[in-house]
């Protein structure tokens, strides 16, 4: 009981000095950051801690202005390979695929200045590297409004879905029209990660959590990464989801307007950013904050969600390791690559009903 106390009051949290409060802390709660406020602010934060923290340009966008990563190490080590080599796990996070639904975007910013700020943190980095894109979706970010999302409750301000050429980047992570996906995807292949997460708020449904998750699909992944996933990692994230007061659900589909209709999961095609991460036996989840909750909970429990994955990863490391190893020789050798997913048969139904369908589904 006493080492748990201690526990408890090691883990704690100071508040942030006044000149490393984020937009969304110094703002009220119902502001995000703008794009030169979430690069300026990882730019004080790497030139504040060089060891800990490292920025850097990642390829060109749409936009014309590039994306940028942010890496997280404990003895400053930003080079994949060198990382691999060290047994440390990685650990990428994306945020504003979609500017519109920010949490990640200023959840991250915090998270970033308390892994270097908080010393009862700092162990959370001693076998995990965490790689931060702090903006996906630059273009969406500077087309900032007040009104393509006039149904989410907060922020007041807050950027635009497409892309500089309305490409919904969500779509477009296998087929790469955007240079915004390739830039991403050298990224990608560059890190390796074992665990990929992208910050996401709904479109949807009315339920009582203000969290939702979207896990890759277990049974796509290779026999010994789906029984990790389902078996380990999930149970460890909703119960220490559980644990900091938001129990957590999965994000499901309806058949048709209510849950008595049936629920669907959802099968995520390499289109998106979990069905691309887990062509690479990378572990995908796209958490989902509820749209009608207020502002400012959203961000806390996306926080708290991204210190639980950070935790999770860092405690199941070897487990994963494993589970990776065993699935990467397992498709090796295969060959022969079964779809399950829907039939290609075409749609013969009349198409109002496909259209009604599409119409329902929450985006992601
Ligand atoms: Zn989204």
């Amino acid at each position: 009981m006493l080492t748990l106390l201690l526990a408890s009051l090691l883990m704690t949290i100071t508040p942030p000095a006044a000149e490393w409060r984020t937009p969304f802390e110094s703002g009220g709660g119902n502001t995000t950051a703008t794009h030169a406020e979430c690069i300026g602010y990882y730019q004080k934060l790497a030139a504040a801690y060089p060891k800990q923290l490292h920025l850097a340009e990642a390829g060109p966008t749409d936009s014309g202005q590039p994306l940028h990563e942010v890496v997280l190490s404990a003895d400053g080590d930003t080079d994949p390979a060198s990382t691999r080599r060290k047994n440390r796990r990685v650990l990428f996070i994306q945020n504003g695929i979609h500017p519109g639904e920010p949490e990640g975007i200023d959840a991250s910013m915090m998270l970033a200045r308390d892994l270097v700020q908080q010393k009862s943190l700092q162990k959370l980095l001693a076998n995990v590297t965490v790689v931060i894109v702090p903006v996906y979706n630059v273009d969406g970010m500077l087309n900032r409004n007040s009104t393509t999302r006039v149904n989410q409750n907060g922020p007041a301000a807050y950027g635009f879905r497409g892309n500089a050429r309305h490409l919904d980047l969500n779509r477009d992570y296998i087929k790469q029209d955007s240079r915004n996906a390739r830039s991403f995807a050298g990224l990608f292949q560059k890190w390796q990660p074992d665990v990929f997460v992208e910050t996401h708020t709904s479109n949807g449904a009315d339920y009582q959590y203000t969290m939702t998750l979207i896990a890759t699909q277990h049974s796509k992944l290779a026999p010994a990464l789906g029984q990790y996933l389902q078996g380990q990692m999930l149970p460890a994230l909703y119960k220490g989801m559980e644990k900091k007061k938001w129990p957590m659900t999965p994000y499901v589909d309806f058949e048709g307007q209510t849950p008595e209709s049936g629920l669907r999961a959802f099968l995520e095609t390499p289109r998106y950013s979990t069905g691309y991460a887990a062509l690479f036996n990378t572990i995908g989840f796209m958490p989902e904050t509820h749209m009608l909750k207020a502002f400012a909970p959203r961000v806390h429990a996306t926080y708290d969600f991204l210190k639980i994955m950070l935790e999770t990863v860092g405690q199941q490391s070897a487990a994963i390791a494993t589970a990776r190893a065993a699935a990467a020789a397992e498709v090796t050798a295969r060959t022969t690559f079964p779809w399950p997913g829907p039939s290609t048969k075409p749609n013969t139904k009349p198409c109002s009903s496909a259209a009604t369908r599409a119409a329902r589904s929450p985006a992601r």
